[in-house]
């Protein structure tokens, strides 16, 4: 499958990872935060995941 070689993931329970290696498929994603204010990594996720 290919994948772009901008997007690096390892979610790997998501429908757009590359089955290969630790990237995504998708031309761009979005990234979305989780709380009011993010303040760590932890605040930030992929918007676009969808599940397999
Ligand atoms: S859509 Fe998001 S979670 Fe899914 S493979 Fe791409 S970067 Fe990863």
């Amino acid at each position: 499958m290919d994948h772009n070689q901008s997007i690096r993931c390892t979610v790997d329970e998501c429908k757009f990872h590359c089955n290969k290696d630790d990237y995504c498929t998708l031309e761009s994603i979005e990234v979305v935060k989780h709380e009011p204010k993010a303040k760590t990594v932890e605040c930030t996720d992929c918007g676009s995941f969808q599940t397999k």
